[in-house]
């Protein structure tokens, strides 16, 4: 029996963040806006305009394509005209980049599990403004203009992919590189990342490149790794059965989670290129690519791994503390605020700050609990001055409150009760509401002193020393 293995490669299409459109002043919002509503004689391809160039678009194209470790940015690109008919492209072309695009020979570095990872070749990246939408309802086709002229970058990788899993690691990889750096908000369900897969197999130990077929239309990551399985497993059938695979263009069903067969394949030809006479090709110099270059901030796969190097914290935690920027600024200013023990910093974070942040829908940077307020709160915590249940509750209250940490626990009186006379007489107190669970404490269910610290902290508001009360309790019901 044969053994097969799966050759992916994808074709992304990145939506920048510029706030307008590519070539016009009509803005880029198209999301739950009501059709054609942002349109103008310029992105609806009306005769007599003219295209101008937002450089935004090409800031922002330059800033992924030294990300992606682009050996070659154009000194100058050239747009061109990708020329077929559809409904929702008025013009009847696509101004896009074709013989000479921005950048070409990218790489990315996939970590996939146990340490190993994936090169994944960028074959080249281009700008390009996108197609307005055609909406079915009800046996009528609408078409809506809002997305045409919206920026574009066009990401090609080589055939590099070897599983479904490997595409779903990219494509989170991607999303989280380009809010990284803030270029795209990569809303999958909201078209601004969207992903086409070309999908062929062949026997372990080939060199060559089989048919492939590509799959259109998927709108989530889970979407996009089910379809390529699912078109994997297919061809393998396919081609156990004696069967050809043939050069398919696929769609993706969301509700019925299917493929099916769209068209056959244009080739290039049939798109009858020819460069782009309204307007200039773009020019970026090796000035401006070093600056880019040198503008760029510590990627989310390095901070990670300096995280764990430098902080000695587990993989885990760099993992999760480093899935988006300003959650790694915030961990990193803490540990340097806190000038103590990382690990318990990244606690902190990922339980207490995480669960804030997912509560408020907000950003680290934006919760109003700066660095330097959790690092007091740590620090008070580990002296025993409070409670760590007292400093969890801190934390909401500083991002409400103009006072620092160590005032609102002076002024509103949260510190550790650790007074042995004081103690004493509360556990006295609670021991004689609760004959039956003494008399079952001394009848050797000594168990039960967690539940009697329980009380303890309850009675006194959290504010016991769970260490002094325990041993309290202990001294009392052994007494
Ligand atoms: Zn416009
Ligand atoms: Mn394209």
């Amino acid at each position: 029996m044969p053994e097969f293995e799966a050759i992916i490669g994808l074709e992304t299409h990145i939506q920048l963040n510029t706030d307008s459109k590519i070539f016009c002043a009509c803005s880029t919002d198209s999301w739950r806006v009501p059709p054609n509503t942002h349109i103008c004689p310029i992105c609806t391809g009306l005769p007599g305009v003219l295209p101008s160039l937002n450089e935004q678009v090409v800031e922002k194209a330059l800033i992924l394509a030294t990300a992606m470790n682009a050996d070659e940015i154009s000194q100058a690109s050239f747009f061109a005209r990708k020329n077929y008919f559809y409904p929702d492209l008025p013009k009847g072309y696509q101004i896009s980049q074709y013989d000479e695009p921005l950048a070409v020979n990218g790489s990315f570095e996939l970590p996939l599990p146990e340490g190993n990872s994936r090169h994944i070749t960028i074959i080249k990246l281009h700008i390009e403004e996108d197609a307005g939408k055609t909406v079915y309802k009800d046996a009528k086709r609408l078409i809506d203009f809002n997305r045409c002229g919206v920026p574009l970058v066009e990401m090609v990788t080589g055939p590099d992919f070897r599983s479904a899993d490997e595409v779903a690691k990219f494509l989170i990889r991607l999303r989280q590189l380009l809010r990284w750096l803030e270029i795209s908000d990569a809303d999958m369900e909201r078209g601004q990342l969207r992903c086409d897969a070309n999908v062929s197999i062949r026997n372990v130990g080939e060199d060559r490149l089989n048919t492939k077929t590509e799959i259109k239309n998927v709108n989530s990551i889970t979407n996009v790794r089910d379809a390529v399985q699912s078109e994997i497993e297919r061809q393998m059938r396919e081609v156990k059965a004696g069967g050809e695979i043939k050069a398919w263009t696929l769609d993706w069903d969301d509700q019925r989670g299917v493929l099916s067969k769209m068209r056959s394949k244009e080739t290039e030809a049939d798109y009858r290129y020819f460069r782009e006479p309204d307007l200039l090709p773009i020019q970026t110099s090796p000035s401006a690519v070093a600056a880019t270059v040198s503008q760029l901030p510590e990627l989310p796969l390095a901070r990670r791994s300096r995280f764990s190097e430098v902080y000695g914290i587990p993989e885990y935690d760099a993992e999760i503390l480093t899935e988006e920027r300003s959650l790694s600024d915030f961990f990193e200013a803490t540990v340097a605020a806190h000038g103590g023990n990382p690990k318990r910093v990244s606690n902190w974070v990922m339980n207490d700050v995480l669960r804030l942040i997912r509560e408020q829908d907000t950003l680290a940077g934006e919760l109003g609990l700066r660095p330097g307020e959790l690092a007091e709160i740590i620090g008070m915590v580990e002296a025993g001055t409070i409670s760590s249940g007292v400093g969890k509750e801190l934390l909401e209250q500083v991002r409400s409150s103009d006072r620092t940490p160590a005032q609102i626990v002076e002024e509103d009186g949260l510190a550790q009760v650790s007074d042995a006379s004081e103690l004493s007489e509360t556990a006295a107190h609670i021991l004689e509401a609760n004959p039956d669970q003494v008399a079952a404490y001394k009848g050797g269910k000594t168990g039960l002193i967690g539940w009697f610290v329980g009380q303890m902290m309850q009675e006194t508001g959290g504010q016991a020393d769970p260490k002094a009360a325990r041993e309290i309790l202990e001294s009392l019901l052994e007494g």
